[in-house]
This record gives C-alpha cells, sequence and structure tokens, in this order.
C-alpha cells in the first residue's frame, strides 16, 4: 500500500519529462524493479514481500534526473534508486511506495587514467564492464562484489561495502580506494556536491538514501594474471591455520580467500567432482606465477589441491567467485530452503570464536570465511588480516537468530545484521553521525528511500501506514 496518491496528472507529468517510453507502469514490471534479494532473510521477507513503487523512471542522462528529482520534490513522492538490484538487505524496496529510479542508462565509462589507473564512470555502469576495460589497460578493479558481472557502480558503492580484492585492497571505505564521489541533491532545484579522497566514505553504503551518486572515480589496481584454485582438507583446523597463512602472506599477490566448513561445499554442485564428501573447501586467486609455490606448500601442509582454473582476459566463466561472498548463501538455499545466514566480524581470536559457535549450535551453524585486510571503517593506517565469517545457519525463528548474534556479541564477534533493513543496524558504521548530517544536506525533505535511516527523524510518510 502506497502512503502518496499516484494520479494520472503525476504520470503525464514523469512521462513527459522522462519520455513515455521510459516510464513503467505494468504491474509486474514494477513488482519485479523494487525487488532485490532481500528475501535471503526471512524476516525480511515477511516484513517487505508486499512492498513496491507505484511507477517506475528509466533515466537515460544527468539533466532527465534532475528534472524528475524536481518533479517529485514539488509532489513530495518518494524515491529510490536501483542499480541491478542484487543488494540483499531490501535496500532498494520502497517502503512506502512512489517512483523507482532507475539508472541503468546512464553507463558511460567516462575516462580511463591509463597512466594512474583511475576509472570515472556513471552510476549505472556494470562492474564487469569496467573490469574489461581496465584489463585491457593493463589495470584491474581493486574490489569488487561477487555479483560483479551484474552488479552496477553506483549499486556497490551505495548498497556494498567488501569482496574479491578485499584481501589485497580493503573495502571500498579502506585506502584511497575511491577517489572521487558526485552527488546529486533531493531539492527542487537539485544541485552536484562533488566529495574527494577519504571526505568520499560518509557517501559509501548508505542504502541510497544520502543523495544520488552520479558519477564516481576509483582507483585501480595492476593487473594481475590470477588463477583459480581449489584447495580441500578433512581437518578444519589445519585448514584455517593454512588459509589464513595465506592471507597474511604479504608476498603473495592474491584477489581472493575464502573458506568453507562441509557440507556448504556439497551444494556448489558444478563443483562437486573436485569437493571431496566430509571435505571443507579453500578456494584461491592467485598471481600464475606463484601457484606452483602455494600448490607446493599446500601439500607440505596437508591440504589438498583439486581443481585449477586458467586466467582468462577478457574475463569468462567459470568463475570460482561465483562461490564465495553471498553467493556462497545463494548456493546454499537453492538446494535447502531453510538455510539463512548471519554477517560477523571476527576478532583476533577468531579460531577460538569459530569453536565457540560450533561448539554452542552443532547442526545449526556452517562457517563460510573470508579474509579481508584492515576491513574496519575508519581505520587509515596499520591494515591488518580480517577474518569475516558469513555462515550458514538453519533458520528457526526470529528468537533464535536474535540470541545467536547476542551470543556472538558476548564472546567478541561483531554483527552487521542482514535481517534488518536499517542502515543503522546492517553495518558497523562508526561515522553513522556524518551520513546522518550528509542525508540532511542531500535530503532535506526527507523523500529518498525514506525510512531505511531510522535515525533520521525527516520522513513525511512515517504516519501512513507503508
Ligand atoms: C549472490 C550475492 C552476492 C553478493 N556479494 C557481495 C559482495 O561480495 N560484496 C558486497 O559488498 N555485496 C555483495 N552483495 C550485495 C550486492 O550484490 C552488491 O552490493 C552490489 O554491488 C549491489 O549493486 P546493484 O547494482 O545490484 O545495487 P542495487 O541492489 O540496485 O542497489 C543497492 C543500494 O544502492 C542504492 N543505489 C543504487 N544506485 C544508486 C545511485 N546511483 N545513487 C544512490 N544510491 C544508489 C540503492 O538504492 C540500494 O539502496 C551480494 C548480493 C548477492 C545477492
Amino acid at each position: 500500500m502506497s502512503s502518496f496518491a499516484l494520479n494520472e496528472s503525476l504520470v503525464a507529468a514523469f512521462q513527459q519529462v522522462a519520455g513515455e517510453e521510459n516510464v513503467v507502469t505494468r504491474k509486474e514490471e514494477i513488482e519485479k524493479i523494487s525487488k532485490d534479494f532481500y528475501w535471503y532473510s526471512p524476516i525480511l521477507t515477511r516484513q517487505l514481500k508486499d512492498k513496491r513503487g507505484d511507477i517506475g523512471v528509466k533515466i537515460g542522462n544527468l539533466e532527465t534526473l534532475m528534472r524528475v528529482v524536481s518533479l517529485c520534490c514539488r509532489h513530495k513522492v518518494p524515491l529510490q534508486v536501483r542499480g541491478a538490484g542484487t543488494g540483499n538487505y531490501g535496500q532498494v524496496i520502497p517502503l512506502h511506495g512512489g517512483v523507482v529510479l532507475d539508472l541503468g542508462k546512464m553507463n558511460r565509462l567516462l575516462s580511463l587514467d591509463e597512466e594512474n589507473g583511475v576509472a570515472r564512470a556513471e552510476p549505472g555502469i556494470r562492474l564487469s564492464t569496467i573490469e574489461t576495460k581496465a584489463l585491457k589497460s593493463g589495470w584491474e578493479l581493486r574490489c569488487l562484489p561477487s555479483t560483479w558481472v551484474k552488479s552496477s557502480l553506483g549499486g556497490f558503492l551505495c548498497g556494498g561495502s567488501a569482496g574479491i580484492g578485499s584481501i589485497t585492497y580493503g573495502g571500498l571505505d579502506n585506502k584511497d580506494n575511491i577517489k572521487s564521489v558526485t552527488l546529486l541533491t533531493i531539492e527542487e532545484e537539485p544541485r552536484l556536491i562533488r566529495f574527494q579522497e577519504r571526505d568520499c566514505i560518509k557517501a559509501l553504503h548508505t542504502y541510497g538514501s544520502t543523495g544520488i551518486l552520479v558519477e564516481a572515480e576509483m582507483r585501480l589496481g595492476k593487473k594481475v594474471p590470477y588463477e583459480q584454485h581449489v584447495f580441500v582438507s578433512g581437518d578444519w583446523d589445519r585448514l584455517t591455520e593454512w588459509s589464513y597463512a595465506v592471507a597474511c602472506n604479504e608476498s603473495l599477490r592474491k584477489r581472493e580467500i575464502a573458506q568453507f566448513e562441509w557440507p556448504i561445499p556439497s551444494y556448489f554442485l558444478p563443483l562437486r567432482k573436485y569437493m571431496p564428501v566430509e571435505h571443507h573447501g579453500m578456494f584461491l586467486l592467485v598471481d600464475e606465477a606463484q601457484s606452483g609455490q602455494v600448490i607446493a606448500e599446500a601439500a607440505g601442509f596437508g591440504i589438498r589441491h583439486t581443481h585449477t582454473l586458467p586466467f582468462k582476459e577478457p574475463p569468462r566463466p567459470p568463475y570460482l567467485t561465483d562461490y564465495t561472498w553471498n553467493h556462497t548463501t545463494l548456493w546454499a538455499i537453492k538446494k535447502d530452503s531453510s538455510y539463512t545466514y548471519l554477517q560477523l566480524g571476527m576478532a583476533e581470536n577468531f579460531t577460538e570464536q569459530l569453536r565457540a559457535l560450533s561448539a554452542k549450535y552443532p547442526g545449526e551453524i556452517f562457517h563460510h570465511l573470508e579474509y579481508t585486510k584492515g576491513y574496519t571503517k575508519m581505520r587509515v593506517v596499520d591494515y591488518e588480516i580480517l577474518c569475516f565469517n558469513l555462515p550458514l545457519v538453519k533458520y528457526r525463528n526470529e528468537a533464535r537468530l536474535r540470541e545467536m548474534m547476542e551470543f556472538c556479541q558476548e564472546i567478541g564477534i561483531s554483527s552487521a545484521n542482514p535481517h534488518s533493513y536499517f542502515l543503522e543496524e546492517g553495518g558497523g558504521h562508526e561515522d553513522i553521525d556524518e551520513k546522518h548530517r550528509l542525508k540532511k544536506i542531500t535530503d532535506p525533505l526527507g523523500i529518498l528511500n525514506p525510512g531505511k535511516m531510522k535515525s533520521y527523524q525527516i520522513n513525511p510518510f512515517a504516519n501512513s501506514k507503508a
């Protein structure tokens, strides 16, 4: 149920501004563009399944976008931006109806600085397009989600956080990964605001609620021809010890290290012949020139190497990254819909913490580790290897999930709750006050993705039933 009235004259106004062919009014299509992968969470599924926009508008350029924003402000129409819709906390789902803005046609790579390795692009561009073009010039994306083939630049910067590459470069908000972002304010006369270097961070991972990102500059890494490897072991602790050693080995040029507790590898159906029964798995992307050394070291540790996929340019599947990060969860849910997941930031004593979780919830929690570098939000120096756990959890009920997160907290594990659509609960935002101040500047009317930032009081739709 929408909390504002969409009438025919408003539809006509959107058609006039954006072109009739760019305005979506068919119910099925609106339903589709209003949703993301929120159904990973049984709690979000219950809360959000009936929510949708009232109208979709496809935007191809900044000028049209500004006119549409202005129209929304004049008529107090809620609006939310959509990239590829692969977010998984309902970030893209309108809580109060209104306009879903599809920026998929604002997808130009504006420049690629081949000397310094900087890509400047519009928000709707796919990350895979940037990656392919960067490789041709001797560069690669520093950090990309496992949905990189489909997901958009704007969606990753505003909805994502870390991923493939983070073992070397950290998350989006680490180091100098993002050079600049340009936001469009949600005002009758929209303005452009550009943030540079670490000042950008407050505009990242805000669930599209602090202005519309219309351009960004990303720093690239030097291209490495990565080979993709599968390793297995029947001994979880041994595998963890080795994976961590690989993660900490600065001399290895690597892009991804993921580790999966049995039975998770059994859900990777296309890879089954490389994943023996009752064995845990580890996937590694490492410079092809260093593969031999790593395989030999693994053997010395008693870890078996079962499969290699060569580097290909331009990139072509199969990708082992299709089984990492939140893809792992997807493979498991496809096989057994009683699974859901958690997102846990493990502490230095993570091996003890893993044991404590397994002992407390036997048969209910299965670990999926992702190693990253310096993922802590505000840290700018002294990067260290961190262990991030996205365990699969057999879902019983909401109270049990809450209890698990409380237990995690008790033993020093932090949680980014993936069962909440509130920004404040979905990540450890040490800079939430700054994000709040930014929203005040970029969205004074409170009509941009209203309701996602819990601490922001201006929401003209809050009293109407969402
Ligand atoms: C299988 C699977 C694996 C995943 N793996 C990862 C991973 O490795 N790392 C990770 O970080 N995430 C991951 N995610 C989450 C998600 O895929 C990524 O964050 C992705 O980059 C989002 O891009 P998108 O274009 O699909 O964004 P969308 O889902 O369309 O949008 C995400 C958010 O960004 C906002 N937004 C989009 N464009 C703009 C814009 N131009 N201006 C302002 N706001 C905007 C939206 O309103 C929404 O709140 C995964 C999800 C799934 C389902």
